[in-house]
């Protein structure tokens, strides 16, 4: 018989950073993909998760925006759906959380993981950073997670604190730079038409 060590499960590393047990965290998903191939190495499972604060006006998904609506799930629920497709994965590929902006969800994003790298699945997170903050909870949540985060992807708006204000309703604070932790990252930036990007050297 397979022993659980319950100070290694998720309910654990949500106690120990203050959060109480509710029973399962559900997240607000707003779609799946089955075979992403460019979001994350080799070929991934993509988990669009609902809510975005950015408000990019190039953005071609504004119905991921709204916040708490979408399809509730657990993390077994979206994990049991993904490993239908764990056959594709290969050596390089798993599951990428993007959106939407993913970090909006922390805890539930932060129990999936947890939950996934328990079922040995390399985890990829897609963020355009904007909801980080070194302010606590939540920045103590977004250690944890970076614990279980294989690679992330850390979408770059506008270098420009004043070029950002005009194309995204909500300035970065500041850049997740992920320096408490390891993790493999990848600079991604979208130069739309008109953005002013090409402009300042970008
Ligand atoms: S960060 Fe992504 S989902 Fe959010 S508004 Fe910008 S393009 Fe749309």
């Amino acid at each position: 018989m397979k022993l659980i060590d319950n100070t290694k499960t998720p309910l654990n590393v949500l106690d120990s950073i203050g959060v109480e047990d509710e029973g399962p965290v559900k997240g607000y998903v707003h779609s799946l993909e089955s075979f992403g191939s460019v979001d994350g190495p080799g070929i991934r499972f993509v988990a669009f998760l609902q809510g975005c604060r950015m408000r990019c006006q190039y953005c071609h998904n504004p119905d991921t925006w709204n916040i708490g609506v979408g399809t509730e799930m657990t993390a077994d629920e979206l994990l049991d759906n993904a490993e239908r497709y764990r056959a594709f994965w290969g050596e390089t590929g798993g599951l990428t959380c993007s959106g939407g902006e993913s970090l909006v969800q922390i805890d539930f994003l932060l129990d999936l993981f947890t939950k996934a790298k328990a079922r040995g699945i390399s985890t990829c997170l897609d963020t355009s950073g904007g909801p980080f903050t070194r302010d606590e909870p939540w920045f103590s949540k977004f250690k944890e997670l970076m614990k279980v985060t294989d690679i992330s992807l850390v979408d770059i708006k506008h270098i420009n604190s004043a070029e950002h204000k005009k194309t995204h309703r909500d300035r970065q604070r500041e850049h997740p730079r992920h320096d408490p932790v390891d993790v493999r990252q990848r600079l991604r930036h979208v130069d739309p038409p008109r953005s002013g990007a090409r402009a300042h050297g970008l």
